[in-house]
């Protein structure tokens, strides 16, 4: 029999703040919880972010604390997203490799260059190698005298590139991404210059991306020339790497040098009649047709990786874009980790506004431990009363109603709140950023780009293999439906739909055969079950369950004689893997008791 709280703990009803049985007796105001500075734990060798985290007066703590973002430079694992509380973020998204890989991203875009091939050209005819040699030999012989730029398909920084007109030299290379060179840049004082743009996409479901209105131009060294026999090995001619042109004699440094802001080619191209507004928009265009291909997959991803967050991660993105002398732009490459390394005053500058901007789009005061712990206990509260609602009911044969929440819908309703005001914070504080997706009509624009990526995902392309296993599924399907289930019509389950590679199938009345053969497995009871697991964990660890637990077998007379003398040994069994943690308040004190 139950006897009450241990005398221990105080009544949850006298801590439960703003409680409409709070104890009036007690004459203390609620305890108001100070608001702690948003934390955070840089594990990258990038002096400019804990400069620019200074700036913001953020905490910077050790990878073992309760850090509220994490700035990494390296990938990190679905296992570690998991892992990660409701109130921690990371820089980086899962599966965003699709656009940032050489490879991937020259897969990614060809695909939809064979789909839409005027709206994807601004991405260089590209070939893997050794895969497509046949195919770029063909090419080559339509188009005599073109000049391609060979490079390792998951390099950087210019490393172990070079510019051929032969063919020859490329039959031996294995995985090497081969490109049509854009023998025509624009150039301002005779030099060739890419210009670095920063993307920052903050949601993946859906996607929001937004792009920077500074950023830096990088300079070759060496006038520009068609390239010819006599100056394609000159990497200061053709390549605009800062690591590479930074040891060429005639690097010039300072704002006008070789490296420059965007704002100054803005001001130049201006001066030269320039429309800048079309270039702009003609850039944003194509970057935001780079992404379109890794959305879905992004998406899938995030789903995976960060079932309970709203927002549990973000990315800070490259986009090297070359003009060339007819002002169309062509993207080049796009980096995960663009360099953060501080040369110059003008790469400070750039660098730690940039920072600063993501952090402040980022709105990290949100993300305070104890609200997001409130706000997910009050959720779990309102949808354990829902549960209770619906077994009274059920108990009592009382009709449900049609209309009734669910759990599913309470949380997808928390999640979206979330996200609706996260979006309104950004929308107002952009900072030197601009929204590039989405945008005054962006989604009709879009939508067929996003539809085709959609069914071509390369991660879930239909190959042969996996459209026969399809028919396979969906002819035992068939066979389920209209052989055996009819024989256990009063077992039937609900009608539903399982979503195949795309395409649906109705689930029809499928039963299990007899009780000991496997049912199929319901993705969405596996779910629930999933959700409801993670909701008696948290539960039981918020509440402080096992103390309660341990002292009411105490007073009933269930704990052996030596757990009683040594209450220590009770801590190391199997009862006691969860951690203590004291309840700040009960929801349950209305309900619980009638368990
Ligand atoms: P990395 O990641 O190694 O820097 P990039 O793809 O960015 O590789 O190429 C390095 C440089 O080579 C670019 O900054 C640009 O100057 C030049 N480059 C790359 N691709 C092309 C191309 N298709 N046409 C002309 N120049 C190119």
């Amino acid at each position: 029999m139950w006897k009450g709280w241990p005398k221990s703990s105080a009544q949850p009803a006298q801590r439960l703040p703003n409680s409409k049985v709070q104890d009036t007796t007690t004459s203390k105001p609620p305890r108001k919880r100070s608001f702690r500075k948003p934390s955070i734990c840089i594990m990258a060798n990038q002096a400019i972010v804990k400069k620019a985290a200074d700036r913001l007066e953020l905490v910077e703590v050790g990878e073992n604390s309760a850090w509220n973002v994490l700035w990494t430079d390296q990938p990190i694992t679905v296992q570690q997203c998991l892992s990660m509380e409701r109130f921690q973020m990371v820089n980086y998204i899962p599966g965003i490799s699709e656009i940032t890989r050489k490879d991937l991203l020259a897969r990614n875009l060809t695909r939809m260059q064979k789909m839409f091939p005027e709206d994807y050209d601004f991405f260089p005819k590209t070939w893997w190698l050794p895969a497509d040699l046949k195919e770029l030999t063909l090419f080559s012989r339509q188009n005599r005298g073109s000049v391609y730029i060979v490079k390792p398909g998951s390099s950087s920084q210019g490393r172990g590139i070079f510019i051929t007109k032969c063919l020859g030299e490329l039959e031996s290379l294995q995985q090497f991404v081969c490109q049509a060179y854009i023998a025509r840049p624009l150039l301002i004082d005779g030099f060739k210059f890419d210009m670095r743009i920063y993307g920052l996409i903050t949601t993946c479901d859906p996607l929001r991306l937004y792009l920077y209105n500074e950023g830096i131009a990088r300079f070759a060294t060496q006038k520009y020339e068609v390239p010819g026999n006599n100056n394609l090995h000159n990497v200061f001619m053709h390549l605009t790497n800062y690591s590479i042109n930074k040891h060429s004699c005639e690097f010039v440094s300072g704002e006008d040098g070789s490296k420059r802001r965007i704002s100054t080619i803005n001001a130049w191209m201006q001066t030269q009649g320039f429309d800048v507004g079309l270039i702009w928009n003609t850039i944003d265009d194509a970057i935001i047709k780079t992404v379109i291909p890794a959305s879905e997959n992004l998406k899938r991803q995030y789903k995976m990786s960060f079932p309970r967050h709203p927002q549990g991660c973000f990315v800070l993105l490259g986009f090297d874009v070359l003009l060339d002398a007819d002002l169309k732009p062509h993207i080049l490459e796009v980096n995960r980790c663009p360099s953060l390394n501080i040369d110059s005053p003008m790469d400070e500058e750039v660098k730690e506004q940039l920072l600063v901007d993501i952090f402040t789009l980022l709105n990290l005061g949100r993300l305070d431990q104890h609200r997001v712990k409130d706000q997910e206990r009050k959720r779990l509260f309102e949808s354990n009363q829902l549960t209770i609602k619906k077994i009274a009911q059920k108990v009592a044969n009382a009709p449900q109603k049609e209309n009734d929440e669910d759990d599913s819908k309470i949380q997808a309703d928390a999640l979206e709140a979330c996200l609706r005001a996260q979006v309104e914070w950004e929308e107002q504080n952009l900072g030197n950023f601009r929204i590039a997706y989405p945008n005054v009509n962006s989604e009709e624009k879009y939508s067929k780009f996003f539809s085709a990526a959609d069914v071509n995902s390369s991660l879930f392309q239909e190959t042969v293999a996996s459209k026969a296993r399809k028919a396979m599924v969906l002819k035992s399907l068939q066979v389920v439906e209209e052989e055996i289930a009819p024989a256990f019509e009063d077992f039937s389950l609900k009608e539903e739909e399982i979503k195949l590679n795309g395409s649906t199938v109705s689930r029809g009345r499928i039963t299990a055969l007899n009780s000991f053969e496997p049912s199929f497995i319901n993705l969405a009871e596996e779910r629930e079950r999933v959700r409801e697991m993670d909701k008696r964990d948290f539960l039981v660890q918020s509440f402080n369950l096992r103390a309660y637990i341990v002292e009411a077998m105490r007073q009933n007379g269930l704990l052996r004689q030596l757990e009683i003398e040594e209450p220590r040994k009770l801590e190391k069994s199997k009862f006691a893997v969860l951690p203590k943690i004291q309840p700040d308040f009960m929801p349950f004190e209305a309900g619980f008791h009638h368990f």
